[in-house]
């Protein structure tokens, strides 16, 4: 019999287990949800000039100081000043410019006054209220300083990534490969897209639910047409796909049946085998493997059992294996928000959708928490564990909690 592993450890040491992929350069445009594989320091200045956040007239703000309703105080205009083109004239005293948004602060000039709060010709403009000096000027290096770390190495780029990469010139960032993860289901039973079912014959969908897990961290599903269960094929199998891709995935054969012939395939190919057991339902058998440096996760052939193992253990060590810095899994307290009647002798873990109201984390449970359903799966993005040795959980129960979709 093979020992229990504690799910958390199993999850640990498969992270320790793995390094990041190489990386690459990519044109700019092409890097929205890749993973920086090195730093952004700013090397200018954000905004590169003092600049109007308005469109209005551009001042010395001492020469609003006795400004009032009563005693307006009235400025002559130099000139326009609109984006995109430098100022000709210093303001002096007495003198105002008009300034529209994004265009540049004249020498001189300490203030900008919005067009709705002023009076104004073409010649002058008038001013009913003092403005302190500093008002309504974004101040070059306002949103960066130069020099400051915006992302670090390991960073997925969002929006507000690829924004400060463009802000900075980066025209070729350095990102992570997507790794090529090798997706293999073995099975006897199993029959391809498209062909009629025989009977005693199932569809694969261990192969596509797998494929989905594994593209939406940003890794490419490599998938291979599934193998009979036969451990000298299943090696064959798997040697090709370690040779191409980053890691594997292997469902089916895990458990000690006389068909259960992955762990034997696992020796076959030489591959060190790290845990074949988990202290976890669904998901408990699997069978957890390196050689030469990657990884292979032999996970159960019940569509559950695969996926809520592949999130429970794999999820970070993939997560590492994009590169990602923050790859670990945080848990935290959810609230069970329907009654689960049954008892739970081990550690289970229920799948189901996170709820956001009144401050608090609430899981609605899927109604398919069978381990071979995979129908129980759809929309599902939380899982909370229930401690070995549980009776039914009421309502309102705390539990540990983590993302399934981060
Ligand atoms: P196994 O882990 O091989 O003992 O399989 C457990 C159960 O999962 C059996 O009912 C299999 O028929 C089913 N199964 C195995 N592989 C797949 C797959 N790729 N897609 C869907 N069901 C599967
Ligand atoms: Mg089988």
């Amino acid at each position: 019999m093979s020992p229990v592993t504690s799910f958390r450890k199993a999850r640990d040491l498969l992270a320790a287990a793995v390094c990041p992929v190489s990386a690459e350069r990519l044109p700019l445009a092409d890097c929205s949800g890749r993973i920086l594989a090195e730093a952004l320091v700013a090397a200018s200045d954000v905004p590169p000039f003092d600049r109007s956040p308005f469109d209005g007239y551009v001042l010395r703000a001492s020469d609003s100081a006795a400004a009032s309703q009563e005693n307006p105080v009235s400025l002559h205009i130099l000139e326009e000043i609109p984006a995109s083109c430098v100022p000709r004239y210093p303001i002096t005293e007495g003198t105002a410019s008009k300034i529209l948004t994004g265009a540049p602060i004249p020498e001189g000039a300490d203030a900008v006054i919005p067009f709705e709060k002023t009076t104004f010709t073409e010649k002058r403009v008038t001013l009913f209220a003092p403005l302190k000096p500093g008002t309504n000027i974004v101040r070059t290096g306002e949103d960066i300083r130069r020099g400051t770390l915006l992302a670090d190495c390991g960073q997925r780029i969002d929006a507000g990534v690829m924004g400060c990469l463009a802000g900075q010139n980066v025209e070729a960032p350095l990102v992570f490969r997507r790794p090529r993860v090798g997706i293999l289901s073995t099975g006897s039973e199993l029959v391809e897209l498209g062909h009629d079912l025989a009977p005693g014959k199932i569809r694969d969908t261990n192969r596509y639910s797998m494929a989905a897990a594994v593209a939406r961290l940003g890794a490419e599903p490599v998938l291979f047409p599934s193998v009979t269960d036969q451990a000298e094929r299943i090696a064959e199998v798997m040697v090709q796909a370690l040779q191409q891709c980053d890691a594997l995935i292997t469902t089916g054969g895990v458990s000690v049946g006389d068909y259960d012939l992955t762990p034997a395939a696992l020796e076959t190919i030489g591959a060190e085998i790290l845990f074949r057991k988990v202290d976890l339902k669904p998901g408990m058998a699997c069978a957890y493997g390196l050689r030469k440096g990657k990884m292979i996760c032999g996970l159960s052939g019940n569509p559950a059992s695969s996926i809520t193992n592949f999130y429970a253990v794999a999820l970070p060590a993939f997560r590492r294996l994009c590169g990602l810095r923050d790859y670990e899994t945080h848990e935290f307290p959810v609230i069970l928000a329907d009654r689960f009647g049954k008892r739970s002798p081990s550690n289970r873990l229920l799948r189901g959708f996170m709820e956001l109201g009144d401050g608090t984390v609430r899981m609605r449970l899927s109604t398919g928490q069978g381990n071979a359903m995979i129908s129980g799966l759809i929309g599902c993005n939380i899982a909370a564990l229930i401690p070995a040795g549980s009776d039914a959980i009421e309502a309102g129960t705390v539990l540990q909690g983590f993302l399934l979709n981060r």
